[in-house]
């Protein structure tokens, strides 16, 4: 599972946690969410604009 990170406010999107409050359940992959897809937090930046934050080992 992957986590990426909002540029603008550091919201983490995690794979493994989704986001249940935009409607994605745990486990929902980053290529599910839609790319219209805003950050929940800060509303500015776009799926886009995440960085990705690696493959937890
Ligand atoms: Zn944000």
């Amino acid at each position: 599972m992957t986590a990426f990170r909002c540029p603008g406010c550091d919201y983490v999107y995690d794979e493994s946690k989704g986001e249940p409050r935009e409607g994605f359940p745990a486990g929902t992959a980053w290529a599910e969410v839609p790319d219209e897809w805003c950050c929940p937090d800060c509303a500015v930046r776009e799926k886009i604009d995440f960085e990705e934050m690696g493959v937890k080992r």
